[in-house]
């Protein structure tokens, strides 16, 4: 923002100077070139703001993309991450439905069937393939 701040002061020194020479037809250039710096200056943060957001969509996207490519289905109706060491089991349903990744509670110390603590859908590790 410093080559902003600097043109202004200019346009301002510009405008001082007109005024103290009581240049009337200089004074009323300057205000024409104050309003568009203004205009300029707002479509600049404008763009910044936009800029901003599509940076953010496109990293949001990225870190989709990742977890796409980090997820491995199984015929068993769960899927797991590479990236897990502790191979937790997620949801397909909600992946499916809502692109969300819920890890899948074990229903007992020993048991093979897990659920989906959001929408309910069980799956058993043990399933025939
Ligand atoms: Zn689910």
């Amino acid at each position: 923002m410093g080559t902003i701040k600097d043109v202004y002061d200019v346009i301002k020194d510009l405008r001082d100077f007109a005024v103290e020479q009581a240049n009337t037809p200089f004074y009323d250039k300057v205000i024409v070139i104050q309003s568009a710096f203004f205009d300029m200056r707002e479509e600049i943060n404008e763009l910044k703001e936009e800029k901003q957001k599509l940076t953010n969509e496109i990293e949001e996207g990225k870190k989709k993309n990742e977890a796409i490519n980090d997820i491995i289905l199984n015929n068993k109706g769960y899927f797991t991450k590479k990236s897990d060491n502790d191979n937790l089991i997620y949801c397909t349903k909600c992946y499916a439905v809502d692109n969300i990744i819920i890890p899948m509670t074990q229903t007992g110390s020993n048991s093979n069937s897990y659920l989906c603590s959001k929408c309910g859908s069980w799956a058993n590790t043990k399933q025939i393939k």
